[in-house]
């Protein structure tokens, strides 16, 4: 960073605090992932330079014959990683990913069935907070009281009796697999479009380590950034009769200019997720999460719906007589980081939710495995059942840092 220090020592210095707080401390953000330096590198490239209004070979300027060839890296090796018709690979987030996918098959006020926020949704799928809420008529399924599971059952019964336009799958903090056949009968059943938002679990999904929406959804958007371990940046795969809406929702319907080098990013990323060693990476995220999950069961704290199959786990904290708030700050003094999050049916408001929603991707991607992930689960356990103890706190701490020393977060 030598030309950043001498024109902006502050801001090189922020950089340099920042890459050593993810090296030091443990991350078990279910979002959160660390990219290699391969596509670090096709971000802070001159690509960054160009604008590309349009689509390859329909650009409104000029100069885009180079950039072109990376927006059609990018679509290829998504629709042969994922399977899809066709891929858009110019929104800038999940949230203008699902924007766009609502506004090519819906009008304003037009009926969505999409997953609850508390029960594991995303505030994107009609949150009264989002403007996808403002905009469409959404209603929400939650899974079931019982099992904590979705229940098609329950989304069935609904779907008949909203008749939405258009039924969403996929979530921010579900641990258990999606059944998208399932959920595509029900939208056969009723005339809807299915979209699947596949965010968190594309990298899964890339990898076999998930069943895929693809051949079952009309629609399926992402994030690149989770689970497959690219650029932060969404992503659409459609089937081909719905590509020019896709295409024409996106830009100019809710963009500018593409980000140039994010989707040369992207494409590094789909080349990455396609090698033998990103599917071996998939397994071990979640082998590590169902090691994380047995460790702090035996803990003493309850699983949200009994276990996870993919990614993540979500804890009810209040078998530790805590709230999820009050376990984050906890966990942080001992240099574990996670987030707070709702449970189903929680009686608890957003910001002072009962549940942590952890997650293996970050530490898989650092080389950890069964046993640093057991090392991990039981220090959990130890800090939230003695979370007054500081001696015990700055000691878990001092272990957690020693580990990190050894699994580098630069890939
Ligand atoms: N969809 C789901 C299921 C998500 O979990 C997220 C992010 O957490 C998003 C969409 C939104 O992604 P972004 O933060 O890139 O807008």
């Amino acid at each position: 960073m030598n030309a950043l220090r001498d024109v902006d020592p502050v801001l090189a210095d922020i950089i340099v605090r920042e890459e050593e707080r993810q090296r030091a401390e443990v991350n078990l953000i279910a979002s959160e992932n660390i990219v290699s330096d391969a596509v670090l590198e096709a971000q802070g490239s001159v690509l960054t330079n160009k604008y590309a209004e349009g689509y390859p070979a329909r650009r409104y300027y000029g100069g885009c014959e180079v950039v072109d060839e990376a927006e059609n890296l990018a679509r290829e090796r998504a629709c042969a990683l994922f399977g899809g018709d066709h891929a858009n690979v110019q929104p800038h987030s999940g949230t203008q990913a699902n924007m766009a996918a609502y506004s090519a098959l819906l009008n304003p006020g037009d009926r969505v069935l999409a997953m609850d926020l508390q029960h594991g949704g995303h505030l994107s799928h009609g949150s009264r907070v989002s403007l996808t809420g403002k905009i469409y008529d959404f209603h929400h399924y939650p899974v079931s009281p019982k099992t904590e599971l979705i229940d098609l059952d329950i989304v069935g019964a609904m779907a008949k009796e909203l008749q939405p336009k258009l039924i969403i799958a996929g979530a921010s903090a579900y641990p258990r697999i999606i059944d998208f056949a399932g959920f595509a009968e029900i939208c056969n059943e009723v005339g809807a479009f299915f979209l699947v938002d596949m965010a968190h679990i594309a990298g899964l999904v890339a990898a076999d380590e998930h069943p895929s929406p693809v051949p079952h959804a009309d629609v399926v958007t992402s994030t690149t950034h989770k689970t497959l371990r690219g650029p932060r940046s969404g992503l659409i795969l459609c089937k081909e009769k719905l590509a020019k809406k896709i295409d024409s929702a996106v830009f100019p319907g809710g963009q500018g200019g593409p980000l140039m080098h994010q989707v040369a990013a992207r494409a590094v990323c789909f080349e990455e997720a396609m090698t033998s060693s990103f599917r071996e990476y998939a397994a071990k995220i979640r082998a590590n999460a169902a090691t994380l999950c047995e460790i702090l069961s035996e803990g003493g704290l309850r699983i949200v719906s009994g276990g996870t199959d993919n990614h993540l786990v979500l804890v009810d904290v209040r078998s530790v007589g805590l709230r999820g708030d009050v376990a984050e700050e906890h966990l942080s003094r001992a240099g574990i980081v996670v987030n707070m999050n709702m449970i189903p049916y929680d009686p608890n408001p957003p910001r002072h939710p009962s549940g942590l929603r952890l997650g293996t991707p970050t530490i898989t991607s650092r080389g950890l495995g069964a046993e640093e992930t057991g090392r991990i689960g039981r220090w959990i356990v130890e800090v939230l059942q003695n979370p007054t103890d500081e001696e015990r706190i700055a000691r878990i701490g001092n272990e957690v840092r020693e580990l990190c020393d050894g699994f580098p977060t630069r890939i």
